[in-house]
């Protein structure tokens, strides 16, 4: 399945990337995520004034 939502329960934490047992969510609301919530690996991010664009290399588009 090709995306993640970030209303989704994922393992990690999209603000900084650690495991759910180590953060409980550091990202604000509005921000945009800096890491994938299924896998915790960085994200290539494309911020516009219409918004964020997020990308992980395994799950592909990150929406929020
Ligand atoms: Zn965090
Ligand atoms: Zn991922």
């Amino acid at each position: 399945m090709d995306g993640v939502s970030l209303s989704d329960p994922g393992t990690h934490c999209p603000g900084c990337g650690r495991p759910n047992d180590q953060c409980g969510g550091c990202l604000w609301e509005y921000d945009p995520p800096h890491y994938c919530p299924r896998c915790g690996t960085r994200l290539a991010v494309n911020v516009s004034p219409a918004g964020w664009k997020a990308r992980c290399k395994q799950h592909g588009s990150v929406v929020g």
